[in-house]
């Protein structure tokens, strides 16, 4: 182990190798036997590749490990068939969870966040934030914390697609990227994840079904039509 920095304490500590994106995202998924493709525009070194990469000079042990319950929620919860749970939302088919963990979900999602932000692994070079916000968001981390609904806002939405298209939503991660210098966007395992980097999203209509901690709705996308689908399409062509 190499002695640095942490870049979330401060302090000089052994740095571990931090997965950038929760390794429980890329354990077997559920029934479909194979793991997770991480999907990217990036052409480097793709050695880490499908296990959505590391980094060595970012992360304390001690650091690191604090997140571990929240991911390993953030990885069952994606994981888990919630199919049969789709519900009207102002006129849309959604799927409305009323009993999931706010805290542990949205600190996930904000973790890895942070990490591809800090991360020197061009693979998350289309990931910024204002120094301002992102000190903010360190902070937060350092303790744990997620604010309210409208702090750092997350969107989590699922993708509704034909049968043949399923393998392709459960089985994907996508590099998260920075749109407009105002949200990342990504997708996991079927789910599509936006997470404003501003600290309060206003009037941003897409952030108006933010998760908070009465419930979660995730409206279903129609995913063959969307820019998002064809983005896909076209990293898995460049993958291969
Ligand atoms: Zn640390």
């Amino acid at each position: 182990m190499k002695k640095g920095t942490c870049q979330l304490c401060g302090d000089t500590r052994d740095l571990i190798k931090a997965h950038i994106i929760p390794r429980t995202i890329f354990s077997k998924t559920r029934g479909l036997g194979a793991p997770p493709q991480f999907l990217t525009s990036w052409e480097g070194n793709q050695g880490n590749k499908s296990e959505g990469f590391i980094d060595k000079s970012i992360l304390c042990g001690d650091c690191d490990n604090s997140f571990s319950d929240a991911e390993n929620y953030l990885g069952e919860y994606l994981h888990r068939n919630h199919t049969a749970a789709s519900q009207a939302h102002n006129g849309v088919t959604a799927f409305i969870d009323e009993a999931y963990d706010y805290g542990k979900l949205k600190l996930a999602v904000l973790v890895t966040l942070w990490r591809a932000e800090i991360s020197s692994n061009e693979a998350f070079c289309d990931v910024y934030m204002e120094k301002e916000e992102k000190e903010k968001l360190r902070k937060m981390l350092v303790k744990g914390e997620v604010g309210s609904a409208g702090c750092f806002p997350v969107v989590i939405s699922r993708w509704k697609s034909e049968e043949k298209f399923e393998p392709v939503c459960r089985q994907t991660v996508m590099e998260p990227r920075v749109i407009n210098n105002s949200y990342c966007e990504t997708s996991f395992l079927g789910w599509k994840i936006l997470i404003c980097i501003k600290e309060n999203a206003g009037d941003n209509v897409l952030f108006e079904n933010a998760i908070s901690k009465d419930k979660l709705i995730a409206i279903d996308q129609a995913f063959e039509t969307s820019d998002f689908f064809k983005r896909l399409v076209e990293l898995s062509l460049n993958s291969n």
